[in-house]
């Protein structure tokens, strides 16, 4: 069955179909090209509501059973009451920009100390069949990793709030750390083996 990625993120492609270790299709590839407005208040109803979206999409133009697979994650810092959350990509406005968005979050907290600066990724994925005899039937898979938040930005690699996150046990950000060493540890990698699981199973 095809797999329809439902993200214009190029990062997070490129992760899901590492970790999937399948071949995906983009929303480019099935000629997707309307913007789907992420107004859910939890990273689990905006990747419903993509899936939904796509899948409507894919039904109407016919062809083969696709199963469509749409994500939504983002930081949630604990002395800033779960923020940014859902709205980690804009959170120092629209468009997103990576280092105005750190910067917005060093800023906030500013002041705290280390024992007080936990955070966690968290990424939820949606499944939704497209035609075939499961067509409308969704499933849900969500990965999250716990750590801490540094003082400046450090390393180049990755995206997002990388830079600034340092997991578990760790003494490097996810952004000094290799693609490899980010899948095997992250919220999205946690959530795509779950997902790989019962794509095994279903
Ligand atoms: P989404 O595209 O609406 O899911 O927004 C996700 C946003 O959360 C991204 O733009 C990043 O700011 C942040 N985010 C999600 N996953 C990661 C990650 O793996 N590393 C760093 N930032 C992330």
């Amino acid at each position: 069955m095809r797999i329809v990625l439902a993200t214009r993120n190029r990062h997070k492609s490129r992760e899901i179909a590492a970790i999937l270790d399948r071949e995906i299709l983009t929303l480019d590839e099935v000629d997707f090209e309307d913007e789907v407005e992420e107004s859910g208040v939890t990273f689990e109803a905006n990747a419903r509501l993509k899936a939904r979206v796509v899948a409507r999409f894919l039904r109407g133009r016919g062809g083969e059973p696709a199963l469509v697979v749409a994500d939504d994650s983002g930081l949630e810092v604990d002395a800033l009451g779960g923020a940014p959350g859902v709205f980690s990509a804009r959170y120092a406005g629209s468009p997103c920009d990576d280092a105005a968005n750190n910067a917005k979050v060093l800023e906030g907290l500013r002041g705290v100390p280390a024992s007080r600066r936990g955070a966690q990724f968290r990424c939820v994925l949606v499944a939704e069949f497209a035609g075939g005899p499961r067509d409308g039937e969704t499933h849900v898979c969500e990965g999250v990793v716990r750590g801490k938040l540094g003082l400046h930005p450090k390393g180049r690699r990755g995206f997002g709030y990388d830079p600034l996150f340092f997991p578990e046990g760790q003494a490097r950000t996810i952004a000094e750390m290799t693609a490899r060493e980010k899948n095997a540890i992250s919220h999205r990698g946690a959530a795509v083996r779950a997902l790989r699981e019962w794509l095994e199973q279903a």
